[in-house]
């Protein structure tokens, strides 16, 4: 007979020492998840990361959901703040996607408030149909504080039945990452710095072993969390997972990055300008503004990436120009035997909906919720995978409608994006508002009906027809409606202090060293 000690070591072998080989952003949110949720748990959790190698560095925007990832983790806001130069993120502002001199806002959060049961895009759509001049803008607070160079978070005090305004931030990717890197220090991680030259594989199951770094030193684990960027160390050149490779939907395959001096007034959005032969980026920060062309190497050589994009800031560069490369997809196994892939190693959308940084934390929060025993079943596996690729296809889809729904067809790059084939999910979804204005988007989505909205109405795909049920309110009742919640969201963005006044007020970070940028 077992004792129930024994019984329980037989049922229940946990693994006890995790590596995550990387420390980029990926590597200390890793870090700083797994500190916080295995805490007490006897875990051993060690980062290793190489200062010869360094981090991408970009990374800057990102989406509301990373107000999660920081309360998960009890992060003050106002020290993280301070911390990483941030600013609010209420939007981004598409600026000559649809066609040349026009612009669009996609913004945080919903427009109106839904109405008989249906979404209020149908309302709207409506109202236009029947000649009426408002705009869809006007019903989103998060698209009028942003024009407005406005914010304030939440207020308890606001009784407004509009839904509250949703944010996230820009911040120096650099110092999220050692701000996070303090947390997960102080909470027991133990980082080696180091280079990895050599991945060791048990003999009998292929599993990852150890590593060796260039000084000799071993590092042993049961499980390995590959955060090493693009090449993939170990989900890649250990594991060889294979790559998907998008780049047919997504032709884009190089960045040109460049930060410059800030600007007088910090904008609540960022900002992506199609440019052309991609688009090019522009992130505004307490200590700098955070730029970038995505192109691609097809339609547009480096140096005229480099010298049009110096042309394009908005302050005096404050360094050169660093070329990035990558191709769009994503590892065909996220997750194979002992080893997650997380951040870039795991694969790569452009950041033109600030995903990449959100994907980390779902790649966290899922690895989490079906982290491994010592035994490693492969059924948890096999679902981590099928959802990071539902995840990471989703994300694709949003983002190939921004090249699709476009008139411009005035440069090579522009004319390939026209011929590009729309994946069938998009086409379906696509087909489905244009007759109808309907958006059926699974609940597990990101980008939720009111995104979709907003990038189909800003890239100008305009529905024949709305739900039957938004004609039932007299035109009376409905002006009454529309007047009322437009009224309301302009009452509460006059109330909102300026963006830079509350950064100043509330979130002040010290002024950083020239060279520290
Ligand atoms: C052009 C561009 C713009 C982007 N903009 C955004 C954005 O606006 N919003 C967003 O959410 N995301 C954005 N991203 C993505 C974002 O930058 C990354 O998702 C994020 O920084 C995570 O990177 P990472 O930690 O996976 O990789 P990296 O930053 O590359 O870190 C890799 C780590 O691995 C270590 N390493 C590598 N090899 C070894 C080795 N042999 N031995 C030891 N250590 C090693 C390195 O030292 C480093 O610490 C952007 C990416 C690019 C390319």
């Amino acid at each position: 007979m077992f004792s129930a000690r024994e019984r329980k070591g037989r049922m229940q072998q946990n693994l006890k020492k995790i590596l995550i080989v990387g420390g980029g952003t990926a590597g200390w949110m890793a870090a700083a998840a797994c500190a916080k949720t295995l805490a007490g748990g006897g875990y051993e959790i060690d980062v290793v990361e190489s200062d010869e190698i360094g981090t991408v560095g970009v990374g800057e925007a990102t989406i509301p959901p990373i107000m999660e990832f920081n309360r998960t983790l009890q992060i003050d806001e106002a020290e993280f703040m301070r911390a990483t130069q941030a600013s609010v993120k209420l939007a981004i502002e598409f600026v000559d996607w649809t066609r040349l001199n026009h612009t669009y806002i996609h913004p945080f959060g919903q427009y109106g408030v839904p109405m008989q049961g249906i979404y209020f895009h149908h309302f709207w759509l409506r109202h236009r149909a029947e000649g009426g001049t408002m705009s869809h803008d006007e019903f989103n607070s998060c698209t009028m504080a942003a024009r407005a160079g406005r914010f304030a978070p939440p207020m308890a005090t606001d009784r407004s039945p509009l839904p509250p305004i949703a944010y996230a931030y820009h911040f120096d990717a650099g110092l999220y990452a050692a701000f996070l890197r303090r947390y997960a220090e102080a909470l027991g991680v133990r980082r080696h710095e180091g280079k990895v030259v050599h991945v060791q594989l048990r003999a009998d199951d292929g599993f990852i072993e150890s590593v060796k770094l260039a000084d000799g030193r071993v590092l042993a684990a049961d499980l390995f969390v590959d955060c090493s960027g693009f090449r993939g160390l170990l989900i890649e050149e250990a594991l060889h997972a294979g790559y998907e490779d998008w780049r047919e939907w997504l032709p884009c395959d190089r960045a040109m990055a460049v930060p410059c001096e800030r600007v007088a007034a910090t904008t609540p959005f960022t900002r992506s300008t199609a440019r052309e032969a991609g688009w090019q980026w522009r992130i505004p920060l307490q200590h700098r503004t955070g730029n970038g062309y995505v192109y691609c190497s097809e339609f547009l050589s480096d140096d005229e990436a480099a010298s049009l994009l110096l042309t394009r800031l908005d302050g005096k560069a404050l360094a050169s120009p660093r070329p990035l490369r990558f191709i769009a997809g994503k590892r065909k196994e996220i997750w194979k035997k002992n080893c997650v892939a997380l951040g870039l190693a795991s694969g790569f959308l452009e950041p033109l909906e600030s995903t990449s940084i959100h994907l980390v934390q779902s790649g966290i929060a899922r690895m989490m919720h079906l982290f491994p025993s010592a035994k490693f079943d492969q059924s948890a596996i096999d679902k981590y995978n099928a959802l990071s690729k539902r995840e990471y296809e989703e994300v694709r889809y949003f983002l190939v409608l921004h090249y699709k729904a476009t008139e411009r067809d005035d440069t090579p790059f522009w004319r390939h994006c026209q011929a590009i084939k729309k994946p069938p999910v998009l086409n379906e979804r696509w087909d489905m508002y244009a007759s109808h204005g309907q958006l059926v988007v699974p609940p597990l989505d990101l980008f939720k009906d009111s995104s979709w909205f907003a990038v189909f109405e800003g890239q100008g795909v305009r529905p024949e027809r709305y739900h039957p049920i938004a004609d039932i309110p007299s035109k009376e009742e409905l002006a009454r409606r529309l007047n009322l919640m437009s009224s309301d969201v302009r009452k509460r963005v006059q109330a909102y202090p300026m963006h830079d006044e509350y950064i100043r007020a509330h979130w002040a970070a010290p002024p950083m060293p020239q060279k520290a940028m």
